[in-house]
């Protein structure tokens, strides 16, 4: 690599005066998350470079940072230009890669398919969901209709808006609202602290559903109990000869109906009583709900709307800056309750007595 390192790699000199390029951190980290992030084709760069920007390392300008995504030197080959009558090749660089050459092959790709992403139809009407992915999911602060969304070709570029249907008028960008609600999801990020306390919740709701479990297999087993009873009864007296064939078959297929539709919810209770992985599965969910604005930006444009669903149960109101709801999900409002208390820093009573109140 000749000339300044890129971005998360550093020019050094051994001390016979060799040069050599090393790899510069946090920078590296920082760029891997970045061709990670982007690979995933979810979220647009721009999006991505803010939220790299923020972490710990020096920061990158737009342009910078899209000549890194594109630079081939971070799966540690080199860019050869034409020299004289050598054409232009790429070769195994002596520097260390960051990232794999399938990695930075899948970036171009959807570095690729960003820069064509939208689908022109006539009257220069753009249909493309991943640029909205809360249609149908706001109400309009003024008229309180359901927003939906649509673009609209200006002189040289396209605008995307959210926007009423009826004539009151009101439409706001939707990248900007697509960014606000991220901001908004932020709100469900927990401080430090508040993960244990939520952990706690979990095992308590867990131990509540799964004594209601035990209750109920208790019953459905004495149930079978007694029907098992009745039939080696039954088969006692035809054994006895007290009961001929066809009154005993009768009897069989009687309960047999039975048997099987209670054997069937053992069968299910057993299945989702299961203790073994339950501290594993804990940790799951609380990863999922740890970082949900997170998971947002990284998902899909259906899981993203099955998400704002979980959260917030009705509609929202969006009223050009704020989103507004009636409802969110309980454990949702329990994680803004905790991170509100815990940002006034409690002693360990206070904490354990906040773990009551939400419990
Ligand atoms: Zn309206």
């Amino acid at each position: 690599m000749m000339g300044i390192a890129p971005y998360g790699y550093i020019n050094r000199c051994t001390e016979d005066g060799r040069k050599y390029v090393a790899v510069k951190e946090p920078e590296a980290t920082n760029m891997i998350w970045a061709f990670r992030q982007v690979a995933k084709g979810h979220l647009p760069t721009a999006v991505i470079l803010k939220e790299m920007n923020r972490r710990e390392g020096r920061k990158l300008t737009k342009n910078s940072f899209m000549d890194g995504l594109r630079n081939i030197a971070y799966c540690g080959k080199l860019f050869l230009k034409a020299y004289n009558d050598e054409e232009e090749k790429i070769v195994e660089g002596k520097h260390e890669a960051l990232i794999s050459e399938e990695l930075f092959m899948k970036v171009q790709r959807v570095l690729h398919r960003k820069s064509n992403k939208d689908d022109f139809l006539p009257a220069g009407r753009i249909i493309n969901e991943e640029r909205y992915p809360l249609r149908g999911l706001l109400l309009c602060p003024k008229c309180n209709k359901t927003l939906t969304a649509s673009s609209a070709k200006g002189r040289s570029k396209h605008y995307y808006y959210y926007h009423c249907t009826t004539s009151c008028g009101f439409r706001h960008n939707s990248e900007i609202v697509n960014d606000l609600f991220v901001e908004e999801l932020s709100k469900f990020r927990f401080s430090i602290g508040a993960e244990k306390i939520l952990k706690t919740i979990l095992e308590q709701n867990f131990s509540i559903v799964s004594n209601g479990l035990n209750d109920e297999r208790k019953v459905l087993q004495n149930k079978l109990d007694a029907i098992e009873g009745r039939i080696d009864k039954a088969r006692d007296m035809y054994l006895e000869d007290k009961l001929d064939e066809e009154d005993f078959k009768r009897i069989k297929m009687k309960y047999k109906a039975e048997i099987e539709d209670i054997t069937y919810k053992l069968n299910s209770l057993k299945n989702s009583g299961d203790t073994t992985d339950v501290e594993k599965k804990m940790t799951q969910a609380l990863n999922a709900i740890v970082n949900i604005s997170e998971r947002y930006n990284n998902a899909s444009t259906i899981d993203k709307r099955a998400i704002v669903g979980l959260i917030y149960p009705e509609k929202l109101t969006f009223d050009g800056e704020y989103f507004q709801t009636t409802k969110i999900n309980s454990l949702a409002g329990d994680i803004t309750l905790i991170n509100k208390e815990l940002g006034n820093k409690k002693t360990d009573k206070e904490v354990k007595k906040l773990q009551m109140s939400v419990l």
